[in-house]
């Protein structure tokens, strides 16, 4: 590819009065001096404008399960072509890629890629979609954007992997060629979202209200539970009965362990039971696809037919076994439709995780 530049304009900002610039990407709406950069740090104030300086640049590529997204709805057992840059817009103590999310030095960004070059590789690495994952897409905006749109010109699906902490006008640039996603859900407080990612819950429920009732992404939610921060009974009743309330019953809820990791070490790895409290208590309140993830759980991860209990697709991890739809999506057993993006079989990727080289291409 050309040479890469060294920062890209990008298009939500404004001037402020006293001649700061607001990024107006995300809701922190960071007010920027020039030469400063915004939280994320990958957005910054230089020459009078909101620049963007990891267009281009990847802290690496890697084939996956479409499942490990998590997405169980959308084209299960194909691959996706995953990658992120550096940097984030929340600060989630527990974050689990803090070594890209927190990266200030670009030091990780270690391939370059153009949005056309990916677009290739996706399709002639047989990549049914890209993901724009590890990190957020929202601080990379204007290069998920282009990357989606050559991937949608070469009939390569898109899927974006985020916080949905994005302000109401990006957003719509940000799904617009999206095909699918999976929202962090990370907790259904306020506070959580406070004291422990520097963020605000109100702006992720208006994204999931927008996804669900303005555009036609697929989407998936996913909740990591830790211990003593956002697993309460109350809570989860509240998140559940209010994704069913707005969003409606096929909407699938992923339950996913917790780690100690990054600044967040004080609370234990969370119980098996923590997951299937959640996943029941979810199934309860009229959520017909509630998973558990990052556990070793058959039932919890497998589809079942909301109607007839029916095995709809089996699963262990990443690992697809019985499959019990139709060619139509269909419960093979009684008819009843299963939401979501199927073919008639399912893929044949298995559980590989593939790092990849582009080539700096
Ligand atoms: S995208 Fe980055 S620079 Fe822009 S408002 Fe959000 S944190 Fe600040």
């Amino acid at each position: 590819m050309s040479a890469l530049p060294e920062s890209y304009p990008t298009r939500y900002w404004h001037l402020l009065s006293d001649q700061r610039v607001q990024c107006d990407v995300c809701p922190r709406y960071c007010q920027l001096h020039e030469g400063q950069r915004g939280l994320c740090f990958v957005r910054g104030c230089e020459g009078g404008e909101i620049r963007l300086y990891t267009y281009g640049r990847s802290s690496g590529f890697c084939v996956d399960p479409i499942e490990k997204k998590p997405l169980n709805h959308f084209l299960p057992g194909t691959p996706v072509l995953s990658f992120g840059t550096a940097g984030c817009n929340l600060a989630c103590r527990f974050c689990q890629n803090w070594d890209m999310s927190k990266s200030r030095a670009m030091d990780t960004l270690a391939a370059s890629a153009s949005p056309q070059a990916i677009a290739r590789h996706a399709a002639a690495l047989g990549c049914r979609s890209v993901a724009y994952t590890y990190n957020d897409p929202v601080p990379f905006l204007e290069y998920a954007r282009d990357t989606a749109l050559a991937c949608r010109e070469l009939g390569v699906k898109n899927v974006a992997v985020t916080a949905g902490y994005v302000s109401p006008g990006a957003r719509e640039d940000l799904f617009e060629f999206m095909d699918a996603a999976n929202v962090d859900l990370k907790a259904f407080t306020e506070d959580f979202y406070h004291r422990v990612c520097g963020g605000h819950l109100a702006p992720v429920l208006e994204t999931l209200r927008y996804l669900r009732h303005e555009t036609k992404v697929w989407f998936e939610l996913t909740t990591l539970l830790i211990p003593g921060y956002n697993d309460s009974e109350a809570e989860l009743d509240a998140m559940t009965a209010w994704v069913v309330e707005h969003l409606g019953p096929d909407v699938p809820m992923h339950f996913t362990a917790f780690h100690p990791d990054w600044k967040l070490t004080d609370a234990p790895p969370t119980p098996p039971a923590t997951l299937s409290m959640a996943r029941n208590l979810a199934r309860r309140n009229g959520v017909r696809y509630a998973y558990t993830g990052n556990v070793h759980d058959p039932e919890g991860s497998s589809t079942w037919c909301h109607a007839c209990g029916h095995r709809l697709i089996e699963r262990d991890w990443y690992h697809i076994g019985a499959w019990g739809l139709d060619a139509e999506g269909r419960c093979a057993a009684c008819g009843t439709t299963c939401p979501g993006v199927f073919e008639a079989a399912p893929g044949h990727w298995g559980s590989r995780c593939l790092p990849v080289d582009l080539g700096g291409t």
